[in-house]
């Protein structure tokens, strides 16, 4: 069989497009202008930026004026969350709700406001990787002063009850956060309906370049500034506007958007087609719900196998896919996704994240069904603790 190139790691990061690419290149060489400035090619950018706002808020269902832009989904979420945090505490309301699976860029945002004063609840999700309103109900306290819980988790793709967890969040009159940077282009989202205060999203996992992202923030809702310095984003957010990133990002969600039904229908098919032959590996488990799931998500653990070498022999036969395992921290500590859905160390270890996207052909998923199998049966006979599968 003929080698291909096959990327699975859309959840990791996309590729930029084409349509977003021809959108922002004219904001880079020629209306190159600072969009507060007075002549007109720093008009053409403040227009075109106006115009991005648009569209980011009609993917939302919200308002123009209630989107910001920042530089990434972690600012987003650091804001939303210290800018938050700061406020409510002079009110005398210390204590955040979220669980305990979340991204990094939520949990050490915790951490840190752990470290000054504020008391956190890290609420267990179950074995699909599941939070239920009433879990959130029963931990929302007189003095807590906001909820954050991710709409859709990067490594096993759970999708969460999030209508009904903001609808809990409403009802005792506390802020609702979500850290939607995976849900963005792969579900419908409507931050009215769902009652949702605060959102945050990133260009980078929707085929905009890395380093734009932006936060949805409810009409009404008053939050601390992360960003100090000019007046840009109604003053809420200081920094000279990317300009072209921010036309990128708005070009990007409206693609993403379009035809949304569609997509998900055609990844949904290909995910559980790959699902399914992945499972015909012996010892094999599928991590997350397999139903309330991201359309692109895959994620499964193989026993006796270690993540990492088995990435890098998928890579010798050109396949880029994700593991479980938290090596890049510099620790060989399993995921802490993983281990909060109950996986042992051993098996949390054997894990693989292949993300389709956009660019996800049939072909592909044949090429890995047919690679797949002889690698982990490689590493298997080469493995001291695997027994066979008895
Ligand atoms: C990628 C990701 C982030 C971080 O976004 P950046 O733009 O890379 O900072 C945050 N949360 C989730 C769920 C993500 O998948």
């Amino acid at each position: 069989m003929e080698k291909r190139f096959v990327y699975a790691d859309n959840a990791a990061t996309t590729r930029v497009s084409q349509s977003v690419l021809d959108a922002m290149m004219p904001y880079l060489a020629e209306h190159y202008g600072n969009a507060s400035s007075v002549y007109s090619i720093a008009r053409t950018a403040k227009r075109a930026i106006e115009e991005a706002r648009g569209k980011v808020a009609a993917a939302l269902g919200a308002e123009p004026r209630e989107i910001y832009f920042t530089s990434c989904g972690t600012e987003s979420d650091n804001w939303a969350i210290k800018g938050a945090a700061m406020k409510l505490a002079a009110k005398g309301k210390k204590h955040i709700i979220t669980s305990n699976f979340e991204h990094h860029a939520v949990l050490h945002t915790c951490e840190y406001l752990e470290k000054h004063g504020f008391e956190v609840t890290y609420l267990p999700v179950d074995s699909m990787g599941l939070i239920s309103p009433e879990q959130v109900e029963k931990a929302i306290r007189p003095d807590t002063a906001l909820v954050t819980i991710m709409y859709a988790n990067n490594e096993i793709g759970t999708i969460q009850p999030v209508a009904e967890i903001g609808k809990v969040c409403r009802d005792k009159g506390v802020l609702f956060h979500t850290d939607a940077v995976q849900a963005v282009g792969n579900v419908p989202i409507n931050v009215k309906e769902q009652n949702i205060d605060m959102l945050s999203l990133s260009g980078h996992k929707i085929h905009a370049p890395k380093g734009i992202g932006a936060l949805y923030i409810r009409k009404g809702v008053v939050i601390d500034n992360f960003m100090h310095g000019g007046g840009q984003e109604s003053g809420k957010r200081g920094g000279t506007e990317n300009t072209a990133y921010i036309v990128a990002l708005g070009q990007a969600i409206e693609d993403a958007v379009n035809g949304l039904d569609a997509k998900a229908a055609r990844l949904t098919k290909l995910r559980d087609r790959l699902i399914d032959g992945m499972l015909k590996i012996p010892v094999s488990r599928l991590n997350g719900d397999p139903v309330k799931r991201l359309c692109g998500n895959v994620n499964v653990s193989f026993e006796a196998v270690e993540g990492e070498a088995l990435l890098l022999r998928l890579d010798l036969k050109g396949v880029c896919g994700s593991s479980g395992s938290a090596c890049t921290s510099g620790s060989l500590d399993p995921s802490h996704v993983l281990l909060a859905i109950g996986l042992p160390h051993e098996v949390a270890h054997g894990s693989l994240r292949l993300s389709l996207g956009d660019d996800t052909t049939d072909e592909d998923v044949d090429y890995i069904l047919e690679v797949l199998p002889g690698v982990v049966q490689t590493l298997r006979d080469m493995s001291p603790v695997w027994n066979g599968g008895r």
